[in-house]
């Protein structure tokens, strides 16, 4: 049973686009000074990737076979630039560049993708580990 008085390690909020999760998410992490994960960065990062790489964004199985090789890490953010936490593949800092119109264009077709998402719900499970964390993203608590 969850202890009232000690909130847990692990937050999950999903719901669809505009449902205000993000909203109330940063706000509880700020609360409980957890780290504040919209998952969103994690299909952001690996669009940014397969672009990097000359990958066509349209060949599902390259894309999914990237996401599998591909380490993002999100951590605390390490600078006061508006940005609520770092985002990394491979210690490179794409915080910013996975926000590029170019990421915005594609993220949609690269998040529904099976094994995309398949590969991208491990590593988020891996980051949960760590604790203090609220995440957000649409079917996050699966
Ligand atoms: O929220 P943001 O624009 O950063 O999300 C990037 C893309 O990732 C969107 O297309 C969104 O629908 C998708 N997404 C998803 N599953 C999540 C989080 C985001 O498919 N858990």
């Amino acid at each position: 049973m969850t202890n009232p008085t000690k909130p847990p390690k692990i937050i999950a909020l999903d719901g669809p686009a505009a449902s205000g999760k993000s909203t109330v998410g940063s706000r509880v992490a700020e609360a409980l000074d957890y780290l504040f994960f919209d998952t969103g960065v994690m299909y952001r990062a690996v669009t940014w990737a397969a672009l990097q790489n000359g990958i066509d964004i349209l060949d599902e199985a390259a894309v999914a076979k990237l996401t599998e090789e591909t380490p993002i890490d999100v951590r605390a953010a390490s600078q006061n630039d508006g940005r609520a936490c770092d985002v990394l593949i491979n210690s490179t800092d794409i915080t910013w560049q996975c926000r590029s119109p170019e990421v915005d264009a594609n993220v949609s077709t690269v998040a529904a993708y099976r094994g995309v998402r398949a590969a991208l719900s491990q590593q988020q499970r891996r980051i949960g580990q760590r604790g203090r964390i609220v995440m957000v993203g649409r079917d996050i608590g699966t």
